[in-house]
This record gives C-alpha cells, sequence and structure tokens, in this order.
C-alpha cells in the first residue's frame, strides 16, 4: 500500500470570472511513501504555482509562508502540476491524505476553476490524516488541532522544518502518521473517491429552520429540572431565533423554577445531529 501525504499553499484573491474568492493554489508539496515499521519514502514532489487570478499575495500568505513573487514567477501553471501529480501517484493502490479536508476542497475547487474538472484526476482512496491522528494522539475536542500542536504532541523535532510551507507541512504531516500508525484503522476511515465522496467533502452543514422538517421534533424535547431532579414541562411555543435556535420556556412542576431550553438541528452530509441546552430564566425584578 503506497500513501501519499500533500500540502497546499494558497493565497486568497477574487475573481472576476465568478465573482467571488478563491483560494488559489500557489504552492504544492507531496510526500509518497508505504509503511514498514516505519514510513519509507519513495518519492517527492514540491512546486511553486504560478498564479492566474491575481499577483498580488495577501500579507497573511506572506507572512506565513515567505513566499515571494519572485518564486512564482519560476513556478508551473496549475494544470502542469496535476499532470505531474497523476503521473506520479494517479494509479489505483494510493490512498491520498492531506491535515483536514480544506486542502482537498481547495484543490478540487482550483481543479473546478482552472481546468473545469469536477473531480481531481489523481484521486482514488483518501483519508483525512488530521482527524486519524487526533483521535490516536487522544487529543480530544472538536477543533481540529493544527499540524505543529500535533507534531509536539507526538514527540516530533519541528525545528528543521519551515512551517507553512508546502513540502515541509507535508513531510512533518507524514511524521505525525508514522507516530500513529494503524493500518487497519487507516482503511477503515479510507473513502473511495466516488461521487459520493464528492458530494460528502463540498456540502456545507447548516442548521435546520423548518419545524415540519422530518428530522425535527421539538414536542419529544425532555428537560429536567436540576435541583428537584424532575421533568419540566414545556409552557410556551417553540420560536426561532435569529441564527436558527429553537428556544422555548419549561417549568419545574416541584419548585416552579423556570428554564430556557434551547434546541439546535445541524444537518451534514451524512447526518443531523442535535444538541440541547437550558439556562435557568432570569427572574423578573420586584417593582
Ligand atoms: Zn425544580
Amino acid at each position: 500500500m503506497y500513501y501519499v501525504m500533500m500540502d497546499f499553499e494558497w493565497n486568497t484573491a477574487y475573481a472576476y470570472k465568478r465573482s467571488g474568492f478563491i483560494n488559489e493554489i500557489i504552492e504544492i508539496g507531496a510526500v509518497v511513501f508505504e509503511y514498514d515499521n516505519g514510513i519509507r519514502i519513495i518519492d517527492r514532489y514540491s512546486e511553486f504555482i504560478k498564479p492566474k487570478v491575481t499577483k498580488k499575495l495577501t500579507g497573511r500568505v506572506k507572512e506565513l509562508t515567505h513566499i515571494s513573487n519572485t518564486d512564482l514567477k519560476t513556478g508551473k501553471s496549475f494544470a502542469e502540476a496535476i499532470f505531474e501529480l497523476t503521473s506520479m501517484v494517479g494509479r489505483n493502490d494510493y490512498t491520498v491524505m492531506t491535515w483536514g479536508t480544506t486542502d482537498i476542497t481547495t484543490l478540487l475547487d482550483n481543479c473546478r476553476y482552472f481546468m473545469g474538472l469536477e473531480s481531481i484526476p489523481f484521486l482514488k482512496n483518501y483519508m483525512d490524516a488530521q482527524s486519524f491522528c487526533q483521535k490516536k494522539l487522544d487529543i480530544p475536542g472538536n477543533n481540529q488541532i493544527s499540524l505543529s500542536a500535533a507534531a509536539e504532541k507526538a514527540g516530533i523535532d519541528i525545528s528543521e522544518f519551515s512551517a507553512h510551507r508546502a513540502y515541509e507541512d507535508s513531510m512533518v504531516a507524514a511524521l505525525c502518521l508514522e507516530k500513529c500508525f494503524d493500518a487497519e484503522e487507516i482503511a477503515k476511515r479510507t473513502s473511495v473517491c466516488d461521487d459520493a465522496f464528492y458530494r460528502k467533502i463540498t456540502f456545507k452543514k447548516y442548521k435546520i429552520t423548518d419545524v415540519n422538517d422530518p428530522n425535527v421534533h421539538l414536542d419529544s424535547i425532555k428537560a429536567f429540572c436540576p435541583d428537584c431532579n424532575k421533568e419540566t414541562r414545556c409552557t410556551t411555543k417553540w420560536r426561532l431565533k435569529f441564527g436558527g435556535t429553537f428556544y422555548s420556556v419549561y417549568k419545574c412542576p416541584v419548585c416552579g423554577k423556570t428554564y430556557n431550553v434551547n434546541v439546535t438541528y445541524t444537518r451534514y452530509a451524512d447526518k443531523v445531529t442535535m444538541k440541547q441546552r437550558q439556562t435557568p430564566t432570569v427572574p423578573k425584578k420586584e417593582a
């Protein structure tokens, strides 16, 4: 089994052609490796991409990457780089990985914009290395951990790598993966890049605000009084707050305290989640 860790640097620019912004890829880095009691590097890729949308780099990009316009002048066209990557890793048995899914959605967006494609030519199998390593390193939380933080936790010395450069970042990510390597778990988390895969990575999660949506079940929301451990009763109609949260007031039948109950339903590509929170209502001041 061959693995490819990829990383992209991009510059955010306004694209008149689409009347909106694009994250234009300006650098591509990749490490091809296999694993046998450690990673064994087979191939490497590191190229600047000559920007087409704008040559003007944002301050953030200049500061973070130290990539200059002079560097980019030596770059290849995006399409040329994609052809090279396709001949390097376009075979079936490669699993492509990136640190978080933003790199892969950005790559797809660039393939669409510059090449008119609806898929990434060399992508056959894909895994998000960030969520895998985060789980393996036992780092909790909904927030995606940064590559440098994960490397530190994995005990990798990153002092010799320049952060936020495509090749170096792909190398550090490969080293993180090496520390957490688990072929079975990787296979389990690897997706075949079919239509369903593209639908999933391009899906934008949103809060469901339609009470009649079949996933919304406000009538069955149960709440409890933390003081009495008693089930409280819904006393008002459910209403929708700005931002997509439903709310109602529940009252404890024992102590009479009232609680604001907030419920949000979030639709993801493959699931709907429900979150419920409650806070005591602020008592009205006596006149
Ligand atoms: Zn109570």
